[in-house]
């Protein structure tokens, strides 16, 4: 397998670096600490044509491949997961659904505008009750006719407040079960929607991430996305390749962490010499270093399938629960390495190891992934 880059991947590979380095680093613990959304930062990767990297030029978007998707979503999370799971929803769960299985109009009107940044979309399938069981929604989309009224409750939102258009998931026909559940468009400000507190997060603490709450919300048919029906089919599409994103910032959060290793472990001097000379500290890094390759492979591999038009499932599966499983290894021994100095804000790694474990639990935990990945190898 060849991912020898082009050199166009490199140069988005460069500029999501040089972005990161230059707009994300200078204030990321503050934010951190502060629970700050990144807006003007969120503001310039529009700018830049990293909200609708994959989305045709036509709707607003850059038309480039998975790949260099990744490649960016790996640069930012380096330095800046809140930033980038921002980036990833807004790409892989609003934008790529709408454009697949949007009518025309809905990309005029909505994709347009999420795919150059000018609003931000989000994508609500979680709730109370139904997490991991996505089927169990309690959240009722009523037809009315010419309209549904939606009525539930949403939860764990991400882009949850700075969201202007909201993917909302809800069952319309009970009897039908999953080919009973409907994706519906939301606008923010429609009447009986309201947003829920935000959250106070371990980690990826600079995004936000709220419930929703809908007490008979009128929501036009035209807003439904596909077929009656459709929309349970539509959020595992959707997440399938949204997979893929979170991997690439999983692996990144690991990369980010070994980088900052690496070099503290050359400068910091224990018993007489540089702590890259303890074989125990050599060791850690040789490992890290290995697992990083691995999963930066799988990923790889995850992308390429989808920009071949290859079955994604199984391997986008795979390389969200290894890159997730070597981004908390990593963090750990990143910490451990910079000994008490982990332990702070100023050395950065603290902050990626508590970042590191939300990469195991959304867009499916890494107990649905082994399922996913059981289920496609026993077939
Ligand atoms: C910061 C953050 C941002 C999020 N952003 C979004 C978003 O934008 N949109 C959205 O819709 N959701 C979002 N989520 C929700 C996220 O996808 C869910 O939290 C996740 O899918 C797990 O669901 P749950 O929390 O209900 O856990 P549960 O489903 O209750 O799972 C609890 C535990 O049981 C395990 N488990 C459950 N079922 C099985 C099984 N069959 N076999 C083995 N183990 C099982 C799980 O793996 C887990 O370890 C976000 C969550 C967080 C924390």
């Amino acid at each position: 397998m060849d991912f020898s880059l082009t050199e166009e991947q490199k140069l988005i590979q460069q500029a999501a670096k040089d972005f990161a380095q230059t707009e994300l680093l200078p204030e990321v613990i503050e934010r951190d600490d502060a629970q700050r959304f990144p807006e003007e930062e969120v503001k310039k990767l529009g700018e830049l044509g990293f909200l609708g990297m994959m989305v045709d030029p036509k709707y607003g978007g850059s038309g480039l491949d998975t790949l260099s998707y990744v490649l960016a979503m790996e640069e930012l999370s380096k330095i800046d997961a809140s930033t980038s799971v921002i980036m990833s929803v807004n790409n892989s769960l609003v934008c790529w659904g709408l454009e697949k299985f949007g009518t025309e109009e809905q990309k005029e009107k909505y994709l347009t505008k999420i795919a150059t940044g000018e609003i931000l979309g989000a994508f609500c399938l979680s709730e109370p009750e139904a997490g991991s069981d996505a089927t169990s929604q309690r959240t009722t989309a009523i037809d009315q006719g010419d309209h549904y009224i939606l009525n539930g409750t949403k939860n764990w939102i991400t882009n949850g407040s700075s969201a202007s258009v909201y993917i909302v998931i809800a069952q319309t026909d009970k009897e039908k079960k999953h080919r009973g559940i409907n994706a519906l468009i939301v606008e923010k400000g429609a009447e009986g929607f309201e947003i829920g507190p935000k959250e106070n997060k371990l980690g990826i603490r600079g995004s936000d991430t709220h419930s929703l709450i809908f007490n008979d919300v009128k929501v036009p048919k035209s807003n439904r996305i596909g077929e009656d029906g459709f929309g349970f089919k539509f959020a595992m599409k959707t997440l399938a390749g949204g997979r893929i994103g979170i991997a690439a910032q999983a692996l990144g959060i690991a990369a980010g962490a070994y980088e900052l290793a690496l070099k503290y472990s050359k400068e910091r001097k224990a018993f007489g010499t540089e702590i890259s000379n303890h074989q125990a500290i050599a060791f850690k890094l040789a490992d890290m270093h290995t697992d990083i390759q691995a999963a930066r492979l799988l990923v790889y591999q995850a992308a390429r399938d989808k920009d071949n038009g290859t079955n994604y499932d199984l391997s986008g599966a795979m390389a969200k629960l290894y890159a997730s499983k070597v981004a908390m290894e990593t963090t750990v021994e990143a910490v451990q390495i910079h000994g008490g100095n982990g332990f702070v804000k100023d050395y950065h790694v603290e902050r990626l190891m508590r970042d590191a474990k939300i990469t195991q639990i959304y867009e499916g935990t890494s107990e649905i992934q082994k399922i996913v990945i059981s289920r496609s190898i026993l077939q």
